[in-house]
């Protein structure tokens, strides 16, 4: 069995013409353009003669039974949603790859014990409901969502998650979207890498083994400005002061071992002059846990606090910290190991078909990462090019790329299924 990779550039093709604006794909969770590709994925599916059908959270769902009743099933896909000017490939290539596999069992008549389900996510992209609200159809799935989100974070038009949700055409509730782990055996999702390193290794499948943890804070420092005559002894420099913290965070974070890695970046310096002395400096940390471990070792927010406090005695400046968390999780979360037997099959199905491959733990957020919480987990990685930019215009993979992650997929969808 093969997939056919026409199929697919005609779905790509058609999706790609649902963005909001001609620079790269805009089409963010529950916009017009969101609808539009929905209709024409419900079209596709339609053509299949399964049932399909939606959660509390406008998640779609395609069911295939399979010879077990009541099994737990084999569950396949991504989003179609994508950021402001993002590209054409992130999600929206495991949604497509997901619905080809399903194509192609149905043309061959392939008999699964267990069911196989596709999902349709349409809200992976966080940040346009501010920070830390992506990822919604998976934590709708897995009841780690809340209504307090749904009522208080909005969009760039200042419409909440729920009104936005309302007007797309779906009430809202996560009673109803929420799904037993149980009735998950395995969720498995193909992505675009996002990064240079298949393609500078030039392998042809990335086999995740797991994603590390994120913990995201801001970190701002005041002190006063002055112009560039101020006595060096009359100054509270905020970006000094800024500087020397981040050397005291990048030596913290080196003591605690190879776990866990950080750094202050994203800095905004006002003035930012050579003229003036710099009276306020606003930086991003992010760290990445690799253990579940090295997460509960260290209260990070606290580490912070006393480096802060540290940076405001030695300058005498004033500092501020502001976690950005995800309600019911974490700063920074756990990181999400996949299982290894599935991996190990993954590895199998490469060398069968006569792929290149590597291992991988790159990569940041996923709706994988959500669902490998709770249920049997994994990831294919397919090669992005351009050195692995995303979220852009420029993102590029190449079709053969996605024939051969496509062709992975396949091959462990029907291995999965069969008891
Ligand atoms: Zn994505």
């Amino acid at each position: 069995m093969k997939i056919s990779i026409e199929r697919i550039k005609k779905d790509l093709d058609s999706l790609s013409q649902f963005t909001a604006d001609e620079r790269g794909i805009t089409r963010v969770a529950y916009s017009k353009e969101e609808r539009q590709a929905r209709d024409y994925l419900i079209e596709e599916i339609r053509k299949m003669n399964l049932p399909y059908y939606e959660d509390g959270f406008s998640t779609i769902f395609v069911r295939k039974e399979g010879r077990l009743k009541n099994a737990p099933c084999v569950m396949t896909g991504s989003h179609f949603d994508t950021v402001y000017h993002g590209g054409r490939f992130d999600g929206t290539i495991g949604v497509i790859c997901a619905m080809e596999v399903m194509r192609v069992l149905l043309e061959n008549g392939f008999e699964n014990d267990y069911p196989i389900e596709l999902i349709l996510m349409n809200a992976e992209e966080g940040g346009i409901f501010g920070p830390s609200t992506g990822v919604a159809n998976s934590r709708a799935m897995m009841g780690t969502l809340t209504d307090w989100e749904l009522d208080n974070t909005r969009n760039r038009e200042g419409k909440t998650k729920r009104e936005a949700l309302r007007e797309y055409g779906c009430e809202a509730d996560l009673t109803k979207a929420k799904r037993d782990p149980e009735t998950i055996k395995n969720f498995i999702e193909l992505h675009i890498e996002q990064g240079p390193n298949l393609e500078r290794h030039n392998k042809e499948i990335g086999i995740v083994e797991f994603l590390g943890g994120i913990g995201r804070y801001y970190v701002r420092f005041k002190g006063n400005t002055g112009d560039s005559t101020m006595l060096m002894k009359d100054r509270n420099d905020a970006l000094v002061a800024a500087s020397y913290f981040s050397v005291r965070l990048d030596s913290v974070i080196k003591e605690m071992g190879d776990d866990v890695t950080g750094m202050m970046g994203q800095l905004n310096i006002i003035p930012n002059s050579s003229q003036f002395v710099p009276e306020f400096v606003e930086g991003k940390i992010e760290i990445r846990t690799f253990t579940k471990e090295i997460v509960d070792k260290y209260d990070y927010p606290a580490i912070i606090k006393s480096l802060l406090k540290e940076t405001e005695e030695k300058y005498g400046i004033s500092t501020e910290l502001e976690e950005i968390r995800r309600i019911n999780y974490s700063n920074p979360t756990y990181p999400s190991i996949f299982n290894e037997e599935v991996t190990e099959n993954i590895r199998k199905i490469c060398e069968d078909l006569g792929y290149s491959y590597m291992y991988m733990h790159n990569g940041t957020g996923h709706d994988s990462m959500i669902m490998a919480d709770h249920v049997d987990t994994n990831m294919i990685y397919i090669p992005s090019r351009n050195d692995g930019v995303s979220h852009c215009p420029e993102e590029f993979t190449e079709l053969e790329d996605i024939e051969k992650g496509a062709n992975v997929l396949l091959h462990l969808v029907m291995d999965l299924s069969k008891s």
